[in-house]
C-alpha cells in the first residue's frame, strides 16, 4: 500500500509538473516539439469512386509527445492557433511533406492530389504567400496537385480571402472546403468563394445505410455541389454500402477507414498503390 501511495504520488507530481510546464511556458512546448522532431505526418489515401484507384492522399499531422504520448491534432492545432504558433507549425508541416515527396512519387501517380489542412488564421498572415511559394519550390516540379483544405468553421475575412483564393489559383493550387455542413457559416461561403472541391463531413456519411431514408440534407448538399460545379469528396467512408451509395450518387472521391486508415510513409510505401493492401 505504501509503495502504491508513492507511485500514485509520483505520478500526480509528474502530471502537475507537466500541466504547469504548459501553463508557464505557453507555446514553448510546440516550438520545442518542432525542434525535437516530435511531429510527424500520416497519409490517408483518397480514391476515385468510379474505379477505386488511388488519386491522392490527405496529409494529417501527429504529435508524439515524450510524456503525454500521441496527442491528436484536434487538440494541438487549437492550442497552436491560440498561442499564435500555427505559422511555424505549418511551415514545419511543409518541410515534412517536402522531405517525403520523392518517396511519395513512387506510390502516387502524376497529378496526384496532396490534401493539406490549412488553419483559416494562417491565410491572413503576412507569411502565407511566402510559405506557399516555399512549399511549391520544395516539391518536385509539376508532379503533385496541392489542394488546400480549409474549414468553414472560422470566419474567413471576406474580401481579403477572395483575393487570396485568386492568388492561390493563379499559383496553381486548388482549394477544398473541408468539413462541409458542420460550420456556422454554411451556404453563403460556397457562392462567394471559388472552391474547387467540397469535402462532405463524415457526420453525413455515417447516416448512409443506418436510416431507412437517407439524409435529405446530404441529398441537398450533393445537388448544390453539382450546381456549383464542385468536385465532391466523401470523408469517413467506413463501409462498402456507403461507398456504393456515394458512387451511385455521383460523389467523385472517397476517403475513409473502409479504403485505408491514415498510415505512415513507410507503411504507404510497403503497400504500394494497391488500395486493397492498405
Ligand atoms: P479533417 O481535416 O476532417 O481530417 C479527417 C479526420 O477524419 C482525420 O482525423 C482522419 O483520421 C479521420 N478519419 C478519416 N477517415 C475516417 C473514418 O472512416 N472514420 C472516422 N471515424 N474517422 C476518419 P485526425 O487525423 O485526427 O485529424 C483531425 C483534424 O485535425 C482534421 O480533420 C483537421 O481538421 C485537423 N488537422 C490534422 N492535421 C492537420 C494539419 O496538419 N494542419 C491543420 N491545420 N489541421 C490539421
Ligand atoms: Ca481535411
Ligand atoms: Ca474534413
Ligand atoms: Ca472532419
Amino acid at each position: 500500500a505504501v509503495l502504491l501511495m508513492i507511485v500514485v504520488g509520483l505520478l500526480t507530481g509528474l502530471l502537475c509538473f507537466y500541466i504547469l510546464s504548459i501553463g508557464n511556458r505557453p507555446g514553448k512546448e510546440i516550438l520545442t516539439a518542432i525542434k525535437r522532431n516530435q511531429f510527424y505526418v500520416v497519409y490517408q489515401p483518397v480514391v476515385s469512386s468510379s474505379d477505386m484507384k488511388i488519386r491522392g492522399a490527405e496529409v494529417l499531422m501527429r504529435w508524439k509527445h515524450p510524456t503525454a504520448g500521441e496527442i491528436p491534432p484536434d487538440a494541438f492545432i487549437n492550442f497552436a492557433e491560440a498561442q499564435n504558433l500555427i505559422v511555424p507549425l505549418t511551415q514545419h508541416l511543409f518541410e515534412l511533406i517536402a522531405r517525403d515527396a520523392p518517396a511519395l512519387q513512387k506510390i502516387l501517380p502524376p497529378g496526384a492530389k496532396l490534401g493539406i489542412n490549412i488553419a483559416p488564421g494562417h491565410l491572413h498572415t503576412p507569411s502565407f504567400q511566402n510559405d506557399m511559394r516555399a512549399l511549391s519550390a520544395a516539391l518536385p516540379p509539376n508532379y503533385f496537385q496541392v489542394v488546400l483544405e480549409i474549414t468553414e468553421r472560422d470566419t474567413l475575412q471576406q474580401k481579403e480571402a477572395m483575393k487570396i483564393f485568386e492568388w492561390l489559383h493563379h499559383e496553381g493550387f486548388e482549394i477544398a472546403i473541408d468539413d462541409f455542413g458542420t460550420g456556422h457559416s454554411a451556404l453563403i461561403y460556397l457562392e462567394r468563394y471559388a472552391f474547387d472541391y467540397l469535402k462532405i463531413d463524415r457526420g453525413f456519411i455515417k447516416a448512409i445505410g443506418t436510416e431507412t431514408v437517407t439524409s435529405p440534407v446530404l441529398d441537398a448538399v450533393l445537388t448544390l455541389a453539382k450546381r456549383l460545379d464542385l468536385v465532391t469528396v466523401a470523408e469517413g467512408v467506413e463501409t462498402q454500402e456507403q461507398a456504393e451509395w456515394l458512387r451511385a450518387h455521383g460523389v467523385n472521391f472517397l476517403q475513409g477507414y473502409w479504403i485505408s486508415r491514415p498510415i505512415t510513409l513507410d507503411r504507404f510505401l510497403a503497400a504500394g498503390n494497391e488500395p486493397a493492401k492498405y
